[in-house]
């Protein structure tokens, strides 16, 4: 297991971490330069913010600064009610991964979506096993646009309070079924599916830490299937379904264990930090929210 004690090179900032900082949206070439600023090599952007700022603004800022990306967020969203929004679900990740190649990510990060509608406040309807469906069936359609672009695809199994309007891909288990009847290669010496490098996971700490099954399908995932790490805590009490996350040892969550578990398996990639606090973290100044990333993942990642 790498040491991160005394530096912080596998360290990567998703941006959402500093996207609204005292209220006010914190642009995201301002976000790079702070970052780049303090010796971070890596971020993982999300497409709103890269929209914002341009994508080769994005692109030419990246490069000057020398900055990795971790992944890009996000794609998916894949379930539908009708044809004209399958065909757009489609057209927007096409879209998804030129950018994502634009920026020379190294995954798409993909969530899935729940039942179609949810998120707006009206579920069209109560068939989750149908939304999961149409799910595999999005993810197979977009692998043939991956493979064309030679732009891997990571399924982030989202947390189950997430199941309804997020994602209906809920544990590492599920997201490994689907990269499996999807992207099975022959099984290894061990009677493992190794997969091809094109679908794999992103493994966020925030939605699998509580998985009794956790460790068993980090195992089962292997190198080819592992392909982010995204690290926050979980804060008891959880004031919010969504921008209530824990800065990196404020919480419950056992992360050295985890991180162990993915690098025995060969992962060797960059932690990424991605927390959405809007009552603490975005409330202070990004510069010193950036501190704070760097030096909890020094003590506690
Ligand atoms: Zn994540």
């Amino acid at each position: 297991m790498r040491d991160f004690s005394a530096d912080h090179r596998w360290l990567s900032i998703n941006t959402a971490t500093v996207r609204k900082q005292r209220g006010e949206d914190w642009p995201l070439l301002d976000i790079l330069d702070a970052c780049a600023a303090r010796g971070i090599r890596a971020v993982s952007p999300w497409r709103d913010q890269v929209a914002a700022a341009g994508l080769q603004a994005t692109a030419q800022r990246l490069k000057s600064h020398g900055l990795e990306l971790s992944g890009y967020c996000r794609g998916g969203m894949f379930t539908y009610t009708d044809a004209t929004s399958r065909h757009a679900v489609r057209d927007d990740n096409r879209r998804a991964l030129d950018e994502a190649c634009t920026l020379n990510a190294p995954c798409l990060v993909l969530v899935v979506g729940g039942l179609p509608g949810a998120l707006a406040g009206q579920a069209a309807h109560r068939d989750i096993a149908g939304a999961r469906e149409q799910v595999t069936e999005g993810i197979a359609a977009l692998l043939e646009d991956a493979r064309e672009r030679r732009m891997p695809l990571a399924i982030e199994p989202l947390h189950p309070m997430y199941a309804a309007d997020r994602a209906c891909i809920n544990t590492l288990e599920q997201a490994l079924d689907v990269c499996d009847a999807l992207d099975a290669a022959a099984p290894d010496g061990e009677g493992r599916h190794v997969g091809s490098g094109a679908l794999g996971v992103a493994v966020d700490l925030y939605h699998v830490w509580w998985d009794p099954k956790l460790h068993a399908q980090i195992e089962r995932a292997g190198k080819e299937r592992l392909l982010a790490f995204h690290v926050c805590d979980w804060l008891t009490p959880t004031t919010h379904l969504l921008e209530d996350r824990g800065m990196m040892g404020d919480g419950v969550i056992d992360i050295r264990p985890i991180r162990a578990a993915v690098e025995a398996q060969g992962f060797a990639g960059y932690s990424e930090v991605e927390i959405f606090s809007s009552t603490n973290w975005w409330r202070r100044d990004g510069g010193e929210t950036l501190d704070v990333c760097i030096e909890r993942h020094k003590r506690c990642v």
